[in-house]
Protein backbone atom coordinates (compact mmCIF):
# COMPACT_ATOMS: atom_id res chain seq x y z
CA UNK A 1 0.00 0.00 0.00
CA UNK A 2 1.51 3.97 -0.95
CA UNK A 3 2.06 5.63 2.15
CA UNK A 4 0.50 8.92 2.59
CA UNK A 5 2.63 12.00 2.49
CA UNK A 6 1.53 12.88 6.34
CA UNK A 7 1.15 10.96 9.20
CA UNK A 8 -1.93 9.55 10.25
CA UNK A 9 -3.85 10.28 12.69
CA UNK A 10 -3.92 6.90 14.29
CA UNK A 11 -6.17 8.16 18.09
CA UNK A 12 -9.23 9.44 16.37
CA UNK A 13 -11.62 6.48 15.18
CA UNK A 14 -15.08 5.87 14.03
CA UNK A 15 -15.97 5.05 17.37
CA UNK A 16 -14.54 8.76 18.97
CA UNK A 17 -17.20 10.48 21.19
CA UNK A 18 -17.07 14.03 20.87
CA UNK A 19 -17.78 16.82 23.41
CA UNK A 20 -16.73 20.83 22.96
CA UNK A 21 -17.27 24.05 23.74
CA UNK A 22 -19.09 27.01 22.02
CA UNK A 23 -18.65 30.34 22.68
CA UNK A 24 -17.17 33.52 20.79
CA UNK A 25 -13.98 33.95 21.18
CA UNK A 26 -12.97 31.01 22.59
CA UNK A 27 -9.16 30.36 21.02
CA UNK A 28 -7.78 31.49 24.96
CA UNK A 29 -9.76 28.80 26.36
CA UNK A 30 -7.96 26.06 28.55
CA UNK A 31 -11.13 23.61 28.55
CA UNK A 32 -10.01 21.61 25.56
CA UNK A 33 -6.55 20.95 26.74
CA UNK A 34 -8.11 20.39 30.61
CA UNK A 35 -10.89 17.35 29.37
CA UNK A 36 -8.45 16.05 26.65
CA UNK A 37 -6.07 15.66 29.23
CA UNK A 38 -8.48 13.72 31.49
CA UNK A 39 -9.91 11.55 28.27
CA UNK A 40 -6.18 10.31 27.68
CA UNK A 41 -5.85 9.43 31.09
CA UNK A 42 -8.70 7.40 31.21
CA UNK A 43 -7.54 6.05 28.48
CA UNK A 44 -11.44 7.05 26.73
CA UNK A 45 -12.05 7.27 23.17
CA UNK A 46 -13.92 10.99 23.92
CA UNK A 47 -12.38 13.98 22.17
CA UNK A 48 -13.35 18.26 23.02
CA UNK A 49 -13.34 19.86 20.43
CA UNK A 50 -12.80 23.73 20.32
CA UNK A 51 -16.28 24.90 18.09
CA UNK A 52 -16.36 29.20 17.94
CA UNK A 53 -19.60 29.89 17.04
CA UNK A 54 -20.83 33.51 16.23
CA UNK A 55 -23.44 35.43 18.70
CA UNK A 56 -25.89 34.96 15.25
CA UNK A 57 -25.65 31.51 15.27
CA UNK A 58 -26.65 29.99 18.19
CA UNK A 59 -29.53 28.46 17.27
CA UNK A 60 -28.19 26.88 14.25
CA UNK A 61 -24.78 25.63 16.38
CA UNK A 62 -27.39 23.83 19.53
CA UNK A 63 -29.49 22.31 16.22
CA UNK A 64 -25.88 21.37 15.23
CA UNK A 65 -25.08 19.79 18.71
CA UNK A 66 -28.26 17.14 18.56
CA UNK A 67 -28.12 16.68 14.78
CA UNK A 68 -23.87 15.68 14.79
CA UNK A 69 -23.99 13.47 17.49
CA UNK A 70 -21.83 14.88 19.89
CA UNK A 71 -22.51 13.85 23.36
CA UNK A 72 -22.56 17.81 25.06
CA UNK A 73 -20.96 20.81 24.99
CA UNK A 74 -19.70 23.63 27.05
CA UNK A 75 -21.04 27.13 26.44
CA UNK A 76 -19.27 30.27 27.57
CA UNK A 77 -19.37 34.09 26.49
CA UNK A 78 -21.64 35.27 25.17
CA UNK A 79 -23.90 32.62 24.71
CA UNK A 80 -24.42 31.12 28.32
CA UNK A 81 -27.72 32.81 28.07
CA UNK A 82 -28.78 32.83 24.43
CA UNK A 83 -28.54 28.79 24.47
CA UNK A 84 -31.21 28.46 27.12
CA UNK A 85 -34.23 28.48 24.43
CA UNK A 86 -33.03 26.37 21.90
CA UNK A 87 -33.08 23.33 24.64
CA UNK A 88 -35.63 21.23 25.80
CA UNK A 89 -35.04 21.39 29.46
CA UNK A 90 -33.21 22.86 32.05
CA UNK A 91 -32.04 21.51 35.06
CA UNK A 92 -33.18 23.78 38.19
CA UNK A 93 -29.46 24.88 38.45
CA UNK A 94 -29.55 25.87 35.15
CA UNK A 95 -32.88 27.48 35.33
CA UNK A 96 -31.80 29.49 38.43
CA UNK A 97 -29.13 30.96 37.06
CA UNK A 98 -30.63 31.99 33.88
CA UNK A 99 -27.29 30.72 32.47
CA UNK A 100 -26.37 27.36 31.03
CA UNK A 101 -22.52 26.37 30.99
CA UNK A 102 -22.83 22.95 30.27
CA UNK A 103 -24.99 20.74 27.76
CA UNK A 104 -26.10 17.16 27.92
CA UNK A 105 -27.56 15.10 24.70
CA UNK A 106 -29.46 12.47 25.85
CA UNK A 107 -30.00 8.98 23.91
CA UNK A 108 -32.85 10.63 21.77
CA UNK A 109 -31.02 13.51 20.92
CA UNK A 110 -32.97 15.75 23.77
CA UNK A 111 -30.94 18.51 24.75
CA UNK A 112 -30.12 19.28 28.78
CA UNK A 113 -29.08 22.65 29.75
CA UNK A 114 -27.00 22.89 33.05
CA UNK A 115 -24.95 24.81 34.87
CA UNK A 116 -22.08 23.46 36.87
CA UNK A 117 -19.95 27.20 38.02
CA UNK A 118 -22.09 27.21 41.16
CA UNK A 119 -21.15 23.49 41.86
CA UNK A 120 -17.88 24.29 41.15
CA UNK A 121 -17.22 27.16 43.15
CA UNK A 122 -18.94 25.31 46.32
CA UNK A 123 -16.58 22.36 45.44
CA UNK A 124 -13.85 24.32 45.32
CA UNK A 125 -14.48 25.82 48.41
CA UNK A 126 -14.92 22.63 50.61
CA UNK A 127 -12.09 21.46 48.56
CA UNK A 128 -9.94 24.41 50.47
CA UNK A 129 -11.88 23.63 54.02
CA UNK A 130 -14.11 25.89 53.72
CA UNK A 131 -18.04 25.01 54.26
CA UNK A 132 -20.25 28.01 53.66
CA UNK A 133 -22.56 26.64 55.32
CA UNK A 134 -23.94 29.35 58.16
CA UNK A 135 -21.72 31.64 56.96
CA UNK A 136 -22.12 35.48 56.69
CA UNK A 137 -21.07 35.92 53.21
CA UNK A 138 -20.19 39.06 51.27
CA UNK A 139 -20.13 38.91 47.28
CA UNK A 140 -19.01 41.47 45.08
CA UNK A 141 -20.58 41.57 41.52
CA UNK A 142 -23.88 40.99 39.93
CA UNK A 143 -22.89 39.67 36.50
CA UNK A 144 -23.16 36.35 35.47
CA UNK A 145 -20.53 34.42 37.81
CA UNK A 146 -22.34 36.02 40.40
CA UNK A 147 -25.95 34.90 39.52
CA UNK A 148 -24.38 31.11 40.14
CA UNK A 149 -21.90 32.11 43.29
CA UNK A 150 -24.98 33.35 45.01
CA UNK A 151 -27.07 30.20 44.14
CA UNK A 152 -24.34 27.81 45.25
CA UNK A 153 -23.76 29.94 48.49
CA UNK A 154 -27.72 29.86 49.28
CA UNK A 155 -28.47 26.26 47.98
CA UNK A 156 -25.09 25.43 50.74
CA UNK A 157 -26.80 27.13 53.36
CA UNK A 158 -25.13 30.19 53.82
CA UNK A 159 -25.95 32.31 57.03
CA UNK A 160 -26.81 35.74 55.70
CA UNK A 161 -25.10 37.08 52.38
CA UNK A 162 -24.44 40.77 51.04
CA UNK A 163 -23.97 41.52 47.94
CA UNK A 164 -21.81 44.67 46.85
CA UNK A 165 -22.71 46.08 42.97
CA UNK A 166 -21.31 49.36 41.38
CA UNK A 167 -25.11 49.10 39.67
CA UNK A 168 -27.07 48.78 42.55
CA UNK A 169 -30.31 47.84 40.77
CA UNK A 170 -28.44 45.00 39.48
CA UNK A 171 -27.57 43.58 42.70
CA UNK A 172 -31.25 43.98 43.70
CA UNK A 173 -32.57 41.86 40.93
CA UNK A 174 -30.52 39.64 41.26
CA UNK A 175 -31.59 39.33 45.14
CA UNK A 176 -35.14 39.38 43.98
CA UNK A 177 -34.97 35.89 42.08
CA UNK A 178 -33.02 34.17 44.53
CA UNK A 179 -34.71 35.12 47.78
CA UNK A 180 -37.86 33.13 46.01
CA UNK A 181 -35.63 30.09 45.98
CA UNK A 182 -34.07 30.65 49.12
CA UNK A 183 -36.45 32.61 51.59
CA UNK A 184 -34.50 31.60 54.68
CA UNK A 185 -31.31 33.51 53.99
CA UNK A 186 -31.46 36.93 54.79
CA UNK A 187 -29.61 38.75 51.48
CA UNK A 188 -29.12 42.66 51.04
CA UNK A 189 -27.89 44.61 48.34
CA UNK A 190 -25.52 47.19 48.85
CA UNK A 191 -23.51 50.17 46.56
CA UNK A 192 -20.08 48.95 45.52
CA UNK A 193 -17.47 50.83 46.72
CA UNK A 194 -19.47 53.11 49.18
CA UNK A 195 -20.77 50.17 51.66
CA UNK A 196 -17.49 47.91 51.65
CA UNK A 197 -16.45 49.78 54.67
CA UNK A 198 -19.92 49.17 56.58
CA UNK A 199 -20.12 45.49 54.96
CA UNK A 200 -16.42 44.09 55.59
CA UNK A 201 -15.90 43.80 59.25
CA UNK A 202 -19.05 41.03 59.84
CA UNK A 203 -18.09 38.94 57.08
CA UNK A 204 -16.49 35.67 57.38
CA UNK A 205 -16.57 34.79 53.54
CA UNK A 206 -15.90 37.31 51.03
CA UNK A 207 -16.02 36.88 47.52
CA UNK A 208 -15.21 38.90 44.22
CA UNK A 209 -17.23 38.16 41.29
CA UNK A 210 -15.95 41.20 39.45
CA UNK A 211 -13.11 41.25 36.45
CA UNK A 212 -12.19 43.94 38.59
CA UNK A 213 -7.75 42.89 38.78
CA UNK A 214 -7.77 40.83 35.77
CA UNK A 215 -5.26 40.36 33.52
CA UNK A 216 -4.21 43.08 31.81
CA UNK A 217 -5.70 45.44 34.29
CA UNK A 218 -4.13 44.19 37.35
CA UNK A 219 -4.47 47.46 39.23
CA UNK A 220 -8.29 47.07 39.63
CA UNK A 221 -9.38 46.44 43.15
CA UNK A 222 -12.51 45.10 43.85
CA UNK A 223 -12.54 46.79 47.44
CA UNK A 224 -11.56 49.88 49.51
CA UNK A 225 -7.95 49.84 50.11
CA UNK A 226 -8.39 51.55 53.70
CA UNK A 227 -10.39 48.82 54.61
CA UNK A 228 -8.67 45.60 56.53
CA UNK A 229 -9.11 42.01 55.94
CA UNK A 230 -9.29 39.92 59.50
CA UNK A 231 -7.16 37.01 60.15
CA UNK A 232 -10.28 34.46 60.56
CA UNK A 233 -11.51 36.20 56.90
CA UNK A 234 -11.60 33.55 53.79
CA UNK A 235 -11.33 35.82 50.52
CA UNK A 236 -12.22 33.49 47.11
CA UNK A 237 -11.30 35.84 43.91
CA UNK A 238 -12.87 34.43 41.27
CA UNK A 239 -10.23 35.83 39.09
CA UNK A 240 -7.59 33.42 37.59
CA UNK A 241 -4.89 35.54 36.05
CA UNK A 242 -2.88 36.05 37.70
CA UNK A 243 -3.01 33.51 39.88
CA UNK A 244 -2.83 36.43 42.89
CA UNK A 245 -4.80 39.25 42.21
CA UNK A 246 -4.14 42.70 43.95
CA UNK A 247 -7.02 41.79 45.97
CA UNK A 248 -5.66 38.74 47.19
CA UNK A 249 -2.72 40.14 47.90
CA UNK A 250 -3.68 42.88 50.32
CA UNK A 251 -6.35 39.99 51.90
CA UNK A 252 -2.82 37.65 52.28
CA UNK A 253 -1.36 40.55 53.94
CA UNK A 254 -3.42 41.40 56.41
CA UNK A 255 -3.28 37.35 57.27
CA UNK A 256 -6.75 36.12 55.60
CA UNK A 257 -6.58 32.98 53.74
CA UNK A 258 -7.11 33.52 49.92
CA UNK A 259 -8.04 31.41 47.30
CA UNK A 260 -7.71 32.24 43.80
CA UNK A 261 -10.08 30.93 41.10
CA UNK A 262 -8.50 28.80 39.28
CA UNK A 263 -9.89 25.69 41.07
CA UNK A 264 -13.58 26.99 40.10
CA UNK A 265 -12.83 26.84 36.96
CA UNK A 266 -11.62 23.02 37.06
CA UNK A 267 -14.30 21.79 39.39
CA UNK A 268 -16.83 23.07 36.89
CA UNK A 269 -15.07 21.32 34.26
CA UNK A 270 -14.88 18.07 36.49
CA UNK A 271 -18.61 18.29 37.31
CA UNK A 272 -19.37 18.56 33.44
CA UNK A 273 -16.87 15.60 32.42
CA UNK A 274 -18.92 13.61 34.80
CA UNK A 275 -22.36 14.50 33.60
CA UNK A 276 -21.17 13.48 29.94
CA UNK A 277 -19.01 10.71 30.62
CA UNK A 278 -20.53 8.88 33.92
CA UNK A 279 -16.74 9.06 34.87
CA UNK A 280 -15.15 10.08 37.80
CA UNK A 281 -13.27 12.80 36.73
CA UNK A 282 -9.44 12.66 37.40
CA UNK A 283 -8.91 16.31 38.46
CA UNK A 284 -5.70 15.94 39.83
CA UNK A 285 -4.76 15.70 35.68
CA UNK A 286 -7.40 18.29 34.75
CA UNK A 287 -5.36 21.12 37.05
CA UNK A 288 -1.71 19.87 35.99
CA UNK A 289 -2.76 20.55 32.23
CA UNK A 290 -4.43 24.14 33.70
CA UNK A 291 -1.12 24.79 35.23
CA UNK A 292 0.82 23.89 32.44
CA UNK A 293 -1.54 26.54 30.54
CA UNK A 294 -1.05 29.08 33.05
CA UNK A 295 3.07 27.98 33.41
CA UNK A 296 2.41 27.24 37.54
P1 LIG B 1 -19.92 40.08 34.01
O1 LIG B 1 -19.52 40.97 32.89
O2 LIG B 1 -21.22 39.35 33.91
O3 LIG B 1 -20.01 40.98 35.37
C1 LIG B 1 -18.97 41.88 35.69
C2 LIG B 1 -19.16 42.43 37.10
O4 LIG B 1 -18.03 43.24 37.38
C3 LIG B 1 -20.39 43.32 37.29
O5 LIG B 1 -20.88 43.17 38.58
C4 LIG B 1 -19.80 44.71 37.08
O6 LIG B 1 -20.53 45.74 37.74
C5 LIG B 1 -18.45 44.56 37.74
N1 LIG B 1 -17.47 45.53 37.23
C6 LIG B 1 -16.83 45.50 36.05
N2 LIG B 1 -16.01 46.56 35.92
C7 LIG B 1 -16.15 47.27 37.09
C8 LIG B 1 -15.57 48.47 37.57
N3 LIG B 1 -14.67 49.17 36.84
N4 LIG B 1 -15.93 48.92 38.80
C9 LIG B 1 -16.84 48.23 39.54
N5 LIG B 1 -17.43 47.09 39.13
C10 LIG B 1 -17.08 46.61 37.92
O7 LIG B 1 -18.70 39.11 34.28
P2 LIG B 1 -18.72 37.63 34.91
O8 LIG B 1 -19.57 37.65 36.12
O9 LIG B 1 -19.03 36.64 33.85
O10 LIG B 1 -17.18 37.44 35.28
C11 LIG B 1 -16.55 38.18 36.33
C12 LIG B 1 -15.14 37.65 36.55
O11 LIG B 1 -15.19 36.33 37.04
C13 LIG B 1 -14.28 37.60 35.29
O12 LIG B 1 -12.98 38.02 35.63
C14 LIG B 1 -14.26 36.14 34.91
O13 LIG B 1 -13.08 35.76 34.25
C15 LIG B 1 -14.34 35.49 36.28
N6 LIG B 1 -14.93 34.17 36.24
C16 LIG B 1 -14.23 33.11 36.76
C17 LIG B 1 -14.75 31.85 36.76
C18 LIG B 1 -13.96 30.73 37.34
O14 LIG B 1 -14.27 29.56 37.04
N7 LIG B 1 -13.00 31.00 38.20
C19 LIG B 1 -16.09 31.56 36.18
C20 LIG B 1 -16.76 32.73 35.66
C21 LIG B 1 -16.18 33.99 35.69
P3 LIG B 1 -21.82 46.45 37.03
O15 LIG B 1 -22.96 45.50 37.20
O16 LIG B 1 -21.99 47.72 37.79
O17 LIG B 1 -21.44 46.67 35.59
Amino acid sequence: MTQPPFPLPTDITAKTTLVGLIGWPISHSVSPLMHNAAFAELRMNWRYVPLPVRPERVGEAVAGVRALGLRGVNVTVPHKQAVMPHLDRWTPAAAAIGAVNTILVGEEGELLGDNTDAAGFVTDLRANGVDPAGKRVLVVGAGGSARAVVYGLAEAGCGSLVLLNRTVAKAESLLAAMRQLFPDVPMTARAFPDCVAASAADAELLVNCTSLGMSPNLEGLPWDEDVEFAPGQTVYDLVYNPAVTRLLQLASVDGARVIGGLGMLIHQGAIAFERWTGEEAPVDVMRRAVNVVFDR
